[in-house]
């Protein structure tokens, strides 16, 4: 059992939900890498339970860096409430793995409330090699802002993906740094 990090007092109801979701991820990953995604996945629920945007990363196949899954999810959740400002309404992102400094950032201006992730980003590093970014304290700073975050949900079950995706010896994508 993977020990459950959280910005507030564990909540075993978000909890519960969140191991769901995810597992339901987990287990649709497979079918989008092998239609050229990448090895995450992302999605938007409202309070009441409804799914408002799912989406995989899209890098590679759309040729756009900022294609992370949950900018996908953001964006596709905006598109499907025809808002740029989600915060009226009580939204959750759910991420197959802790979101990077650039998914960090699009999460803070979309008015997202709630954020669960599954691998955190040293284990992604460790088992991939992307550069998840510089992120000091973020879990803190999400709660100065209003924004719960529960993380390494059912993370032994993401990481074995992230590990099959690595044998595939797709291109892991990272800007050249010289
Ligand atoms: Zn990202």
């Amino acid at each position: 059992m993977n020990t459950i990090i959280a910005n507030e007092k564990i909540d075993d109801t978000k909890l519960a939900r969140a191991r769901d979701i995810i597992s339901g991820l987990y287990s649709e990953q497979p079918e989008y890498i092998a239609r050229g995604c990448g090895p995450f996945m992302a999605a938007i629920y409202d309070e009441n339970g409804n799914l408002i945007a799912k989406a995989a990363n899209s890098v590679m196949h759309d040729k756009c860096s900022h294609n992370h899954a949950e900018m996908n999810a953001i964006r596709m959740a905006e598109v499907a409430l025809n808002t740029h400002d989600l915060s009226a309404y009580n939204l959750s992102l759910y991420s197959t793995a802790e979101p990077c400094m650039m998914c960090l950032g699009g999460i803070m201006w979309s008015g997202i409330k709630s954020v669960y992730f599954g691998v955190p980003s040293a284990v992604v590093e460790s088992i991939t090699g992307f550069d998840e970014g510089f992120k000091p304290n973020w879990m803190d700073e999400f709660k100065k802002r209003g924004i719960t975050v529960y993380g390494n949900i059912e993370a032994d079950a993401g990481a074995k993906i992230l590990k099959d995706y690595k044998k595939l010896n797709r291109i892991v994508y990272n800007p050249k740094r010289k």
